[in-house]
């Protein structure tokens, strides 16, 4: 058994048409892995379908609203449908809206919470009975820095991403017994189109980034591609219900 061989797996990435999702699509796709990139955009799904293509991978895009469950029925349906299986699922797209908390509109929390981790949970529901028939699955949740710290500007955003970190382990403890790992990845600051605007609207939030993260940097996209490839492998085996931050140390600074 090569420890880090994805050849023959199936692998659906939610967001994997952009940012992190795009990161750990390229990794499980150079590790040989197929990718159903799933997302709202078809024109980024197109594109990221092309770029994983040329890695070698095969690849599809399906269009799919996470927040909505028939939706991640339907996605977890048509991969098995298209590819006969499904090995892998990463829980990756969300998005997130900065403000006070008192300043959301409660129809603002509801599809917060929806879109970071009800996707999460309804996609990893859909998943498991076809990684229970085959006695094997990996699941990988994405969460945040706000998993485990507070921010003055997204409450919601933070209640979802602490709710994936128990989600995580609730999932891996009951699914253990199939062989199904649960595990969630922890990102620090990293450079997409969701933090481009934070970069706009939080005053000094770039400098504080380099100045607080021990690697001093921001993180990109293809710094997840490692932890995707571990977490989606045998190499991971007896890992379940863990959240790693891949944070150039942030999280660790005191
Ligand atoms: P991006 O905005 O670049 O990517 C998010 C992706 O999620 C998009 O491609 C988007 O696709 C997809 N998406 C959003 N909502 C939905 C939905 N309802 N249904 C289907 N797809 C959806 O952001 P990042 O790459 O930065 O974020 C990826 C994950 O990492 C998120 O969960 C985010 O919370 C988390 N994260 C990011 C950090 C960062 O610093 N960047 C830090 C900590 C966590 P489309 O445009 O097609 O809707």
């Amino acid at each position: 058994m090569k420890l880090f061989d994805l050849k023959g797996r199936v692998a659906i990435v939610t967001g994997g048409n952009g940012g992190i999702g795009l990161g750990m699509a390229r990794g499980l796709a150079g590790a040989g892995a197929t990718i159903l990139v799933a997302g709202r955009s078809k024109a980024k799904g197109e594109r990221a379908v092309q770029e994983l293509k040329a890695l070698g991978a095969e690849s599809a895009f399906l269009a799919a609203d996470v927040t909505k469950e028939a939706e991640c029925r339907a996605l977890v349906a048509s991969t098995v449908d298209r590819f006969g299986r499904l090995d892998i699922l990463v829980n990756n797209a969300g998005t997130n809206d900065r403000k006070k908390p008192e300043a959301y509109a409660l129809a603002e929390w509801h599809a917060l919470i929806d879109a970071n981790l009800t996707s999460a949970y309804a996609c990893s529901v859909a998943a498991y009975p076809a990684m229970q028939k085959a006695k094997a699955g990996k699941i990988i949740n994405i969460g945040s820095m706000t998993s485990i710290f507070g921010v003055p500007f997204a409450a919601p955003y933070a209640a979802a991403k602490g709710g994936v970190v128990q989600l995580t382990k609730s999932l891996a403890t009951s699914w253990a017994k199939d062989n199904i790992q649960v595990n969630a990845v922890l990102p620090g600051w990293i450079d997409t189109d969701l933090t481009k605007q934070a970069r706009i609207q939080v005053e000094g939030l770039h400098d504080r980034v380099v100045a607080r993260t021990p690697a001093g940097r921001w993180g990109l996209p293809a710094d997840f591609a490692g932890v995707a490839v571990f977490l989606a492998s045998p190499a991971s085996d007896f890992v379940t219900g863990a959240s790693i931050a891949v944070d150039g140390g942030y999280s660790s600074q005191g």
